[in-house]
């Protein structure tokens, strides 16, 4: 490796990706705290034996905080939250931004070898004065020829674009997922651990519509792509035929709307609203119903999981080809039992839990 020194770059990454503070690395390295401030700034470089305790505290390989700076990462400004609290302490959104950017280049690293079967052309569409958010959901279902009814796997139809689509604790229940675009990269989708499978399916459709629209944060995104991924996989001119004279006595019909389109209830209530299917009376009313029945927090009629197969595949490939997990781990920037434990481990399974474990009796 040129010039083995640690850069601070990829020191504070690593650090953030922890959720910790520059404080804590001190501690847990034996370090003065300025000191760790100096080195992220690259004011102080780190001797063989500092750099081999950093590494240690942040459970990182020397390798990856060698690596000159991030040449894959994403940029900040390409992270896009969706945050269903409006508060996020600090360190929790830099934890998920760190621990993007760092699945990012593992992925990107791993996956190297050209891929087939990506069919699906992916390009930025800019909303405009006369280009609105479900403008470029329409467009974007006609331009991958999809047929028009319920979207069946919205997890391939992602990777078929190129797509990374990734499931990781983010240590968070406020942010359902984070995705961003590196410049000349990949696109990734980091999904939280536990979504339910409809609104797993929802949050991809909206981190879809981020990717496509969205460069720089502003205001508007989150309703911007939250417009997106409702007419990306419910169709206004399909839909509101089905929505259309609901009543608050037809969950019976929702739970049947639900296992055809893959959505929850909840999103068909919105939508209906949306399109004015269903009166603001009538909207106010469905939402106390879910309410009551305790279904805003659970919903019944659990949909079958999406897995991402993706990554999973580039990594049958690599061992296919008789790399060792020891080998992978070193292309993937990670320490052995830390990529055996993301990526291998059945418990790693990329699968989002089926059913969220609730108090029902
Ligand atoms: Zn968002």
């Amino acid at each position: 490796m040129a010039d083995a020194g640690a850069s601070g770059q990829m020191v504070a990454l690593a650090r953030e990706a922890k959720g910790w503070t520059q404080q804590d690395l001190a501690k847990k390295s034996g370090m003065a705290q300025g000191s760790v401030s100096k080195i992220e700034r690259g004011h102080m470089s780190l001797d063989e034996e500092g750099l081999e305790r950093v590494a240690s505290a942040l459970e990182v390989p020397q390798t990856l905080l060698c690596m000159g700076e991030a040449p894959l990462a994403l940029e900040a400004t390409c992270l896009h939250h969706r945050r269903r609290a409006s508060r996020m302490a600090v360190v929790t959104a830099k934890k998920i931004e760190g621990l993007t950017q760092l699945v990012g280049m593992s992925a990107q690293r791993l996956m190297e070898e050209p891929e087939s079967g990506l069919v699906l052309p992916l390009h930025r569409q800019p909303l405009g004065p006369d280009v609105a958010p479900q403008d470029i959901a329409a467009k974007l279902r006609a331009d991958w020829g999809m047929s028009p009814g319920p979207v069946s796997n919205m997890t391939e139809l992602l990777e078929r674009a190129g797509v990374t689509v990734i499931v990781r604790q983010l240590g968070s229940d406020a942010q359902d997922a984070v995705s961003g675009w590196p410049p000349g990269g990949n696109p990734i989708v980091l999904v939280n651990m536990g979504l339910p499978p409809d609104r797993f399916r929802f949050t991809l459709a909206h981190e879809l519509g981020h990717l496509l629209m969205h460069e720089l944060p502003d205001d508007e995104q989150e309703s911007q792509a939250n417009a997106f991924a409702a007419e990306f996989l419910l169709p206004a001119d399909l839909i509101q035929i089905e929505l259309d004279g609901l009543t608050v006595r037809q969950f019976g019909r929702l739970a049947e709307l639900k296992a055809r389109w893959k959505v929850s209830i909840a999103a068909l209530i919105q939508r209906a609203a949306q399109l004015e299917c269903i009166s603001p009376t009538q909207f106010k009313s469905f939402r106390i119903r879910l309410n009551q029945y305790g279904w805003n927090r659970r919903e019944p009629g659990d949909l079958v999981p999406e897995a991402p197969m993706r990554l999973r595949t580039a990594i049958d490939r690599h061992l296919q080809a008789g790399r060792t997990e020891e080998e992978l781990a070193e292309i993937a920037l990670m320490l052995p039992e830390q990529f055996r434990r993301h990526y291998l481990e059945p418990t790693a399974s990329p699968l989002p839990a089926a059913t969220s474990t609730n108090e029902e009796p």
